[in-house]
């Protein structure tokens, strides 16, 4: 249920305000970690994006998220990372900072907008290493 890998990142470098990237083993593990420190029961998800309260964030730690060795892609980072500038968003300006009314099913406005991005993500680098662009 350990990470294999763990690092940080920094939506504002220079500030303390940070998530930390978790990266697990398999899937498996990766839920069993969310569930017992989290309470987040999903399973259904290839990558997780898990944030404090805003009144929790004062050791400027936001959340972590959580991958696999397996099947990430630069979509499915960039996703993440959107859920997480959005908590950053939220807990720097306020919830009003950031539109999460429903829209459509159960899809808030914030996954709409993550998994278009993701998508575009994906498009673009495989576009990129289509032509021998090469992404630093
Ligand atoms: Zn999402």
């Amino acid at each position: 249920m350990r990470p294999v890998h763990r690092f940080r990142v920094y939506p504002n470098p220079g500030t303390p305000w940070r998530f930390e990237v978790l990266i697990f083993e398999s899937q498996a593990s990766m839920y069993k970690y969310a569930a017992s420190k989290w309470g987040y029961t999903a399973t259904d998800y290839h990558a997780i994006c898990l944030s404090t309260s805003t009144s929790e964030s004062k050791g400027r730690k936001l959340g972590e998220v959580l991958f696999t060795l397996r099947g990430v892609t630069h979509g499915l980072i960039g996703h993440e990372l959107i859920h997480a500038s959005h908590h950053f968003l939220q807990t720097r300006c306020g919830k009003d900072a950031v539109v999460i009314n429903s829209c459509g099913g159960s899809h808030t406005t914030e996954e709409i907008v993550a998994h278009a991005a993701s998508s575009m993500i994906n498009q673009c680098t495989a576009e990129f290493a289509k032509r021998g662009v090469q992404i630093v």
